[in-house]
């Protein structure tokens, strides 16, 4: 079952129009919510960020924080006690002419849920591959866009060079990755570019430079060269899904010799402990 504007409904029966703006513009903004044993997590944050991102394009957003709860709950009674990962989509809705400026309109809200199987620490202690690319997306990456173009070109070219992540450079400096924020580590300090428009604010973002914290390392959160990655000690993604990976492979470069650094392996452990807290 899914959730689409007032009813859940069986998946391959959930319909919306074809002057469904999400159809049409990709007008409209979601968010992807980890939940762990049943349990939401970090909920109020997402619904902060969502609210960022309606606010910006200007949709009124059509549910209270109690209504999106008692819907996930709904939808969470279909398997208990789960790993999984709610996915909720917000478009402006639909409209009767097909054209770029808009009137208000009722909402297209859809919610799903898909199975969320995090990898073991074992599994992440192989490390992972990345290549970097120019960042040709717009100067609103703050905004949770379901118009992901560009995200969707750089995520081929991931798949293409059998690589998990493309890593992003805007002006020569590093903004994040195609589908999660970067982190690079220098001795005791960890490096991620600052919030604003040219990247999204990660809820796993905060969380990583909590748990950073919490083991002793300095943070700042500041724009580095992308070729300062190749002598960076660790780097790693965080994002939602994949919690925080470390990558030790970028351009088919090593990245400290290929191995896992001992920072990324607390900062893991930590962010674990606030998972299951
Ligand atoms: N940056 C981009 C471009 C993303 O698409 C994502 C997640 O999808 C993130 C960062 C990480 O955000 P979060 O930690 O909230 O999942």
């Amino acid at each position: 079952m899914v959730f689409l504007n007032g009813e859940f409904t069986p998946k391959d029966q959930a319909c919306i129009s074809v002057m469904d703006r999400g159809f049409l513009f990709g007008d409209g903004v979601y968010e992807v919510i980890p939940v762990y044993a049943g349990k939401i997590f970090r909920l109020s944050d997402h619904l902060v960020r969502l609210q960022n991102s309606l606010d910006s394009i200007q949709i009124s957003n059509p549910y209270t924080p109690e209504k999106y709860q008692n819907i996930f709950d709904q939808l969470l009674e279909q398997s208990p006690n789960s790993n999984q990962a709610i996915y909720l989509q917000i478009t402006r809705g639909a409209d009767t002419v097909r054209k770029h400026s808009f009137n208000e309109l009722t909402p297209t809200v859809f919610i799903e849920l898909n199975p969320l199987i995090p990898k073991t620490k074992t599994e992440l202690e192989n490390g992972y591959h990345a290549i970097t690319q120019p960042d040709f997306r717009w100067e609103r990456c703050d905004i949770k866009a379901t118009s992901l173009l560009a995200n969707i070109i750089y995520s081929q070219q991931a798949k293409q060079s059998q690589v998990e992540e493309v890593i992003l450079h805007r002006d020569q400096m590093m903004t994040e990755g195609a589908t999660s924020n970067v982190f690079t580590v220098k001795g005791n300090t960890l490096f991620t570019h600052p919030t604003g428009q040219h990247i999204l604010s990660g809820i796993t973002r905060d969380l990583v430079i909590e748990s950073a914290r919490y083991c002793g390392l300095i943070i700042k959160e500041v724009a580095t060269k992308i070729d300062d990655i190749f002598s960076a000690n660790e780097v790693w993604i965080s994002s939602s899904t994949r919690e925080v990976m470390p990558i030790t492979n970028v351009d088919s470069k090593l990245i400290n010799n290929g191995k896992i650094g001992q920072h990324w392996s607390q900062v893991y452990d930590h962010y674990q402990t606030i998972k299951n807290a």
